[in-house]
């Protein structure tokens, strides 16, 4: 399953949080990738605004349910967020100074 891929077909379907624009020529990046849970870090060409993505695929068949699965997830967090929440996400990754997936293990919480 390459989900660079898969977010890129369906990247121009969503748009940034911040500026509003079409996501279609963001960049992405995988950064972690654990059984079927991927985390995708998207930065909007445009305004440079990074954020995570959380994927997670449902096991078994792959196409179809991996395609709901994944779909459900993108427009979950593609919905609009709270200038609140990205603050958030900004002050976390100030702190980090590891890899980022020591945030994303540490929101999951166990
Ligand atoms: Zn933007």
């Amino acid at each position: 399953m390459d989900i660079l891929a898969f977010l890129r077909e369906r990247a121009g379907a969503f748009r940034c949080p911040m500026c509003r624009r079409s996501l279609a020529d963001c960049r992405l990046r995988q950064l972690d990738h654990d059984g079927s849970r991927y985390t995708v870090e998207v930065t909007c060409s445009h305004c440079e605004l990074a954020f995570l993505v959380a994927l997670e695929l449902a096991a078994g068949d792959e196409a179809e349910t991996v395609e709901s699965g994944a779909e459900a997830e993108v427009e979950e967090v593609a919905e609009p967020i709270s200038s609140d929440e990205l603050l958030e996400v900004h002050r976390a990754l100030d702190r980090l100074s590891g890899p980022l997936t020591a945030l994303i293990r540490d929101r999951d919480g166990g």
